[in-house]
């Protein structure tokens, strides 16, 4: 079987968690963290990066910086997966879910602003596949409203808009670090905080409240309980298994890419002949090689598709369910219908995108045999 997913390990993994553990120091913010904390910021211009145990944990540390309350708005695309809403509906937060775009998976950014009121405080973005959104039209409304804008990059690593990272434009960017992604350690995620007025609050969400890192830079002689938050941050072994992934960034990158655009070449006709779609990646976007899918053009043809694949022992599988039609959120909804987002729940299918993918060319011959 061809499974959908197999994490990358790069070989390197042990090597550097022997090494966390040789320096005695295993729990948190210790020297394989800052070491992957400064690579971030150097290599993507971040003005500062915070390890966190995932990048549900990064949106919910999003929620706290912003402030949150009861009542107050938060604007998404309901096309995304749980995290994005959740960490917002846990302070608190009403969602205003916006369609997806028609040409693509992502939030179609001319259907932000009539959802925009007094009471909305964030807008937050996936980059869907790390395509990137049109960053200059959210960023155009955040300044005309003075509303903070949130990136989840969750799949966005290394991909770019305009030339600018993904995760690096809005004041809050978050990264997943989960086995699924492009860069992975198990569990992991990370916080991107391009707005400076963020970076002290944040430190201290990230100590469970505590100006404990002010404490440990000398800057405040005792530490103490100063304000909310959680244990954030994950453990220096969880950071050394990251840091033998950064390493080989650019080649598991390079490898991702390849196989995005082997996909792309080879289904190219089949597609065009069989009304089935692509994926839209605008001029201002990258391709990182996260994901590839192709939309159906109902959801029988991708059920009849999943099912020949996987009698081939290819698995291909679907992905969200919409938000707003979700059981936890559905009768919170304000009612208004979303149809491309229920489209691409429907429709879209991903195909198995992994650093060692055998036989891809078993697996787009077996799509074009379909029909
Ligand atoms: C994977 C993913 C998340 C959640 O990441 P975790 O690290 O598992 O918490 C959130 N948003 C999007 C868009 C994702 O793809």
């Amino acid at each position: 079987m061809i499974p959908f997913n197999k994490p990358h390990i790069t070989g390197k993994e042990v090597h550097h968690i022997y090494g966390a553990v040789a320096t005695g120091h295993i729990s948190g913010n210790g020297s394989y963290t800052k070491k992957c904390q400064k690579y971030f910021e150097e290599r993507w211009g971040f003005k500062k990066a915070l390890l966190t145990t995932s990048c549900t944990d990064a949106l919910e540390m999003s929620a706290l910086l912003l402030n949150i309350k009861p009542g107050d708005e938060v604007i998404l695309p309901s096309y995304t997966f749980v995290s994005t809403a959740l960490a917002f509906v846990r302070e608190g937060a009403v969602l205003r879910f916006v369609d997806s775009s028609a040409d693509h998976p992502g939030i179609d950014e001319v259907k932000v602003e009539e959802l925009i009121s007094d009471k909305t405080k964030a807008i937050v973005v996936v980059h869907y596949a790390g395509v990137a959104c049109d960053m200059d039209k959210i960023m155009a409304l955040s300044d005309k409203y003075n509303i903070a804008v949130v990136e989840d990059a969750a799949q966005a690593i290394d991909s770019f808009y305009k030339g600018k990272p993904l995760g690096s434009i809005g004041h809050l960017g978050c990264f997943s670090f989960h086995e699924t992604k492009n860069i992975q350690c198990g569990e992991g995620g990370l916080l991107s905080i391009n707005d400076k007025r963020f970076i002290k609050r944040a430190e201290i969400i990230w100590e469970k409240g505590t100006n404990r890192a002010e404490f440990f830079r000398g800057e405040v002689n005792k530490y103490g309980w100063v304000d909310t938050g959680s244990s954030f941050l994950p453990g220096e072994v969880t950071a050394a298994f990251l840091w033998a992934q950064l390493e080989e960034v650019d080649k598991i990158q390079k490898r991702r890419i390849d196989i995005w655009n082997r996909y792309h070449a080879g289904l190219t006709d089949w597609c065009k002949e069989n009304g089935v779609g692509q994926p839209f990646v605008p001029d201002y976007a990258t391709v990182n090689g996260h994901m590839y899918y192709l939309i159906c053009p109902d959801i029988e043809f991708r059920t009849k598709m999943i099912k020949i694949l996987q009698d081939n022992n290819i698995k291909a599988v679907f992905h969200y369910l919409s938000l707003h039609s979700s059981p936890y959120y559905q009768s919170k909804h304000d009612g208004r219908k979303l149809p491309q987002s229920d489209k691409y729940s429907n429709c879209l299918i991903r195909l198995p995108l992994f650093h060692d993918l055998p036989h891809q060319n078993k697996i787009i011959s077996t799509i074009k045999n379909i029909i």
